[in-house]
């Protein structure tokens, strides 16, 4: 049997964006919507109330439930296809419907939060509803934290044209910036690629050059933007009470700041040790000390390429002698064609994992090019839809995992594939160029990020008391990155913060952190996986269902009898991926 290129969307819906069948169900789920809208403001939670409380949270869930496979649907064909003008206007349909349901849920909670502790425990444990407490729980505390529903009902409407208004303009003004480099008109992200990843250093410099000159031009208005959104956000974290700029995105991410304290300070510890990687690289590129510009350009050569076909049997087969569970999920899915990868043009850029909560499936979008890190794309996804495929049962209310775990699975998976690319490679270029890569991502996620981190602490202690210029930002930035990169490159990138969107992402803020997070909890599962063989396997099941509901360090604490806000933990996982750095020092000096 030949392997599709081509997901199959019609088994969810059949006819793509002139669907009949979606068409009947989003105006079925409009129907019911208004319904729940125009019901009755819940009653007190007593023991006679007990059954509607109960039926009113189902029925909210089962909305969620519902729009998210519409939702998912819906952007699958948007993704297949962006010029299908019918399926981006159900995208904008969907999205009115998603605010609609986002405002019963912030009532529901705000009505909860008001309701007696010992009539809300009856109700989170003696009920159906005892799969689900964890987030019911959550969303309850999180409005209790928060200001009366009227003045946070304000205040979100406010965001739209204030707070969130930063975010937009920021998107309009780097969006559309168009310079040229080799008498090309060339975007700023495509600028951004050239100073990373082309292999010619003097091209790196002049796109950087470039680059650097591009921001400043833009830099005044990025400041105000920056300053204003934070001010907007510290200013509604004083009048509900919140003293720490960490506290949303720690609940967010369900960790606490000991955990995260812990983290950074062994990534501090032992970060040095890129330094080596470093000092190898400068040698490979015949220079004294990297500059920022170096630290990801590309080493060695892969220029071995896969057919779609070929990369999925090395994935399944690769992760089949290591845990069959995996592997037989990563069979049915391409088997079944859940995985779009055909390399054609009108789809969208990017990869990513969807799930269809109603059909118990997930669909995986990428466009596969042949080349290894399409291969390793590959086995990203499917790490994704693995995690969702061992929740596909369990209620719609604990299925819903943080950032900070939702690289797990698909980390995993991607950590096995290259282990095994690089046993399997059959030259020297081919072992620098792949354990480049992975020490690359080391450095991004222990030193750039650390410094994005270390950054936005900084800026906002500081916005609290005044508002920052350019020059401010710059010196805080280079600061920031002096440390976390300890003092080892030539030169840093002082308009960084100017030139990263994730900076101005106001649904997320602190929007990095949880990553390295991930990366390294992931590592660190790994680590546990390799130790103790097959018999993991169903404890990383275990690890898995139950990210829906718990916060991260129970989640450690029961699955792996870890604790995450000792250093322990952090240690194992730091020194795995920092386990690579003098072999590639090694392979370096049988090189050169
Ligand atoms: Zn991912």
């Amino acid at each position: 049997m030949t392997i599709s290129l081509n997901w199959d969307l019609d088994s969810i819906f059949a006819g793509s964006s002139q669907s009949k069948a979606l068409k009947d169900f989003l105006d079925s789920f409009t129907h019911d919507l208004a319904d729940f809208e125009a019901a009755e403001l819940l009653a007190p939670l007593t023991d006679d109330t007990q059954v509607v409380w109960v039926e009113t949270i189902q029925t909210l869930y089962e909305l969620g439930a519902h729009l998210n496979q519409a939702g998912s649907f819906v952007g699958c064909l948007v993704s297949q296809n962006v010029k299908d003008d019918k399926a981006l206007q159900l995208m904008a349909q969907i999205d009115q419907l998603g605010t609609r349901l986002g405002t019963l849920s912030t009532q529901f909670a705000a009505i909860a939060a008001e309701q007696a502790d010992a009539a809300w425990t009856k109700l989170t444990t003696d009920t159906d509803l005892s799969s689900v407490a964890f987030n019911l729980n959550e969303e309850r505390d999180l409005a209790r934290q928060k200001m009366s529903l009227e003045l946070e009902t304000l205040a979100n409407e406010l965001a739209k044209d204030g707070y969130h208004a930063w975010d937009r303009l920021y998107g309009v003004m780097s969006g559309d910036k168009e310079v040229k480099f080799d008498d090309k008109p060339i975007s700023l992200g495509q600028l951004q690629t050239k100073y990373e990843d082309d292999p010619d250093r003097t091209v790196r410099q002049r796109a950087f050059a470039l680059f650097e000159e591009s921001w400043k031009d833009i830099a005044r208005p990025c400041a105000l933007a920056l300053n204003h959104q934070a001010g907007f956000r510290l200013t509604l974290y004083k009048h509900r009470g919140w003293d720490s700029v960490l506290q949303e995105p720690l609940q967010r991410n369900r960790f606490s700041a000991e955990t995260l304290d812990a983290m950074w300070s062994v990534i501090d510890a032992k970060s040095a040790k890129l330094l080596d990687y470093f000092a190898a690289k400068a040698k490979l590129f015949g220079i004294e000390k990297l500059g920022w510009i170096d630290v990801s350009a590309p080493v060695g050569a892969v220029t071995k390429t896969f057919s779609f076909e070929d990369a999925a049997n090395f994935v399944i087969d690769n992760i089949r002698t290591f845990n069959p569970n995996i592997a037989d999920y990563c069979r049915i899915a391409i088997d079944q064609r859940w995985v779009e990868s055909e390399n054609r043009p009108g789809k969208r850029a990017g990869a990513y994992c969807t799930s269809l909560p109603l059909s118990k499936e997930s669909r995986i979008f990428m466009t596969y090019n042949g080349s290894y890190n399409g291969m390793l794309t590959l086995a990203h996804e499917l790490g994704h839809g693995y995690h969702s495929w061992v929740m596909r049962d369990l209620p719609y209310g604990a299925r819903r995992y943080t950032m900070s775990v939702a690289e797990t699975a698909s980390t995993f998976n991607e950590t096995l594939v290259r282990d095994a690319s690089f046993n399997a490679a059959t030259n020297d270029q081919e072992r620098l160029s792949l354990m480049g890569t992975k020490l690359n991502d080391a450095a991004v996620f222990l030193m750039n990020i650390r410094a994005r981190f270390d950054f936005e602490r900084a800026f906002f202690e500081q916005r609290a008391k005044n508002n920052l210029s350019v020059d401010d930002l710059n010196e805080l930035m280079v600061s920031a990155q002096k440390t976390a990169y300890k003092d080892g490159l030539a030169d840093y990138h002082p308009l960084f913060w100017a030139s990263k969107l994730h900076f101005y992402i106001t649904r997320a803020p602190f929007y990095n952190f949880p990553y390295t997070f991930g990366y390294l909890f992931s590592n660190g599962v790994y680590a546990q996986a390799l130790a103790e063989g097959p018999a993991f396997s169903d404890r990383y099941i275990a690890l898995l269902r139950d990210t829906g509901s718990m916060n991260t360090e129970d989640l450690a604490k029961t699955h792996l009898g870890l604790d995450l806000t000792q250093p322990e933990f952090w240690e194992t996982a730091v020194d795995r991926v920092l386990a690579d750095v003098d072999e590639f020092v090694a392979l370096v000096d049988k090189l050169n």
